[in-house]
Order: C-alpha cells, then structure tokens, then sequence
C-alpha cells in the first residue's frame, strides 16, 4: 500500500544518522524483521496534521512525535494532539532504542515554557504531554525547566491536565520534589525494558533508580497518578515482563503502557520479535489482574498514545475503587 508510513529503519537514519552515537550501533550481521501487517500505519496527510506541523515549527517546538519517528504520528496529529519535547533536542545519553540524537546538548532556552504554553493554548489541548531530552549536564537535571512548563501551561490554559514524562534524573538529588509541588497530574517515568536488558537497550540508566523515582513520587504525594511504559519484542521473556509489573505495583504505579519496540534505523537495537496482538491482550489481562488502574497494551501503544482519554479513563477508575472502598 503506498499510503503506509515508512516506519523501516532506513527512512530515519539519513536524516539522524551523522549524530549517531557509537554504542548505539547495533552488530551489522543482525537481520532486520519484516513487519507484520498490524504494525503498519497510515501516511500522515490530513490537513489537520498540517496544522499541527505548522504551529509546531512556527513556534520553534520540539516534539518526540518527530524526533523518536512515532509511528502514530498521522493519527496522533490529525487530532492535534502532539507531545513537546523540552530541554532541547540533543539528548546525554546513548540509549539503543531510542532516536533522539546524542551529543552535546542545546543552551537552555528561557523562553521555551512560554512557547511551549502557547502551543498547547493554540492546539486546545485538554490534555497534554510533556517530556524532555535526558540533561546530565544540568545540576538538576532540567526539574526547574519542568516546574516552569507546568506553571505557564496552568497560567494559560487552566482546564488542561497536565501529564510529564521524565527522565530518571540519577544522581540529581534535587529535582524530583519541586516537580511533584508543581502537581503535574501524571507523572510518568518509563521503565522501558526489563532489569536483564539494561546493559545493553539503557546503558546509562538504573532499573532501581527508574522504579525509586516512581516510588517516590506516589510517596511524596499520592494524589498524583504515576505512569510507566516498557516497549517488548526486545529479548524479554514473558516472565521477566509480569516481574516489572509485580515491581510497578509494589511501588504503587497507577498506569502501565506496553507497546511493540521498532527499530528506528539500522544503527539501533534490533527487534528480536513482533509480539502479536493476541500476546498484548495476554499482557493487558494479567497487568490489569496485578491491580492497575489503567492498562494500555497494544502493538502501537506508546506512553502518549491516546494518552488524554486514558487519563480519563484513569480517573474513572481511581473514583470507582475509592467509592467501592467507601472512601
Ligand atoms: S503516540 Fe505520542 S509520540 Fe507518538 S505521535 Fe502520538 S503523541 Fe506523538
């Protein structure tokens, strides 16, 4: 079909490929996977996603639509609802899934909350999504650019739940309190793989640090709804994935996202498998047994995906325990 995206991971990498990072190569003997059908998307050409796009560059916005090429772009775009992504667009860390460039991060732009507020105000967002280039160069890893988004969006456009999706902020002991007092509504850090996986898909991050930063959040205010994702098809086996899920319980996450990893170009980790629809069903079954509130499990599933009904959805389901629990 000509009107499916070009999700191969040849597409991407002419545009990324001279920011590539070494340890994101992947070994060059890897066969690639063809797609399977249920993976394949629509060519985004509404005129809606036009408008988008064009608020976006007219505003000087980044988004992780663009920059991690999100299959869901066409769909996401046509009902304006786009993820910002702040702190720049040159990420510190080499992560092998991921298509942000590496290298030496951007200055920090003090006008960016102000933008970013007048792009969610413009596109009528209701609920918005914001997330953020790892910055281990900042002393606080980018917590107070954070702070500053939350508080311009709520400035500007009062009705929008506000959701973020943050880095693990290691060893940055200060950053993770001033952005749960600014009271996002969700607050989302992605586990992304199972812990026997890290070395080689997360290589900077912790698999402890990610899930204490969750911890904490629910602990220092329990009122917010904690959110995390892992992306599958990489190597995990079906037991490790309901281990993460037992380890997100424990630290009282609300929401779990599951999707299908893809291979944005040919430098990255490859897809070990395509985990069929019927499986994410399966996964979206025993997560919801293990006592989530919300489950979204699904080959596209991605931590923003129809992340505003979701929301809604959540909080739903939070009303019905408390009223069950006669509280
Ligand atoms: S799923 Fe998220 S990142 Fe992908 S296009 Fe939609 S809003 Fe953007």
């Amino acid at each position: 079909m000509t009107d499916d995206i070009d999700t191969a991971p040849e597409a991407n990498e002419k545009k990324k490929s001279e920011f590539r990072h070494p340890e994101k190569r992947n070994r060059p003997d890897t066969p690639i996977l063809r797609k399977p059908e249920w993976i394949r998307v629509k060519a985004p050409v509404s005129p809606e996603y036009h408008e988008t796009k064009t608020l976006v560059q007219s505003l000087k916005l980044k988004t992780v639509c663009e920059e991690a090429a999100c299959p869901n772009i066409g769909e996401c775009w046509k009902q304006k609802h786009a993820t910002f992504m702040i702190l720049g667009a040159t990420c510190t860390r080499a992560c092998s899934f991921c298509n942000v460039a590496t290298g030496i991060p951007d200055k920090l732009d003090p006008f960016e909350a102000a933008r970013v507020a007048i792009g969610v105000q413009k596109l009528g967002l209701k609920h918005v999504v914001i997330t953020s280039v790892d910055r281990d160069d900042l002393e606080d890893g980018g917590a107070e650019q954070f702070v500053k988004v939350i508080s311009e969006i709520r400035r500007l456009s009062p009705g929008t739940s506000i959701e973020i999706l943050t880095p693990d902020f290691k060893d940055k002991n200060n950053a993770i309190e001033p952005i749960v007092i600014a009271r996002p509504d969700v607050f989302n850090h992605n586990l992304e793989t199972v812990p026997r996986l890290y070395p080689t898909i997360r290589p900077g991050a912790r698999y402890f640090t990610s899930l204490e930063l969750l911890n904490r959040v629910k602990k220092i205010d329990p009122s917010i709804f904690t959110k995390s994702g892992l992306m599958v098809g990489l190597g995990e086996t079906k037991q490790e994935v309901m281990q993460v899920m037992d380890d997100l319980r424990a630290a009282d996450v609300d929401f779990l996202t599951i999707g299908q990893y893809l291979q944005p170009t040919p430098k990255h980790a490859a897809v070990d498998r395509f985990v069929t629809p019927e499986e994410f069903k399966s996964y979206e079954t025993i997560a919801r047994g293990k006592g989530f509130l919300m489950v979204a499990a699904t080959p596209l599933t991605r931590s923003s995906y129809h992340a505003d009904s979701d929301f809604e959805k959540m909080r739903s389901a939070r009303e019905a325990k408390l009223a069950s629990a006669g509280k």
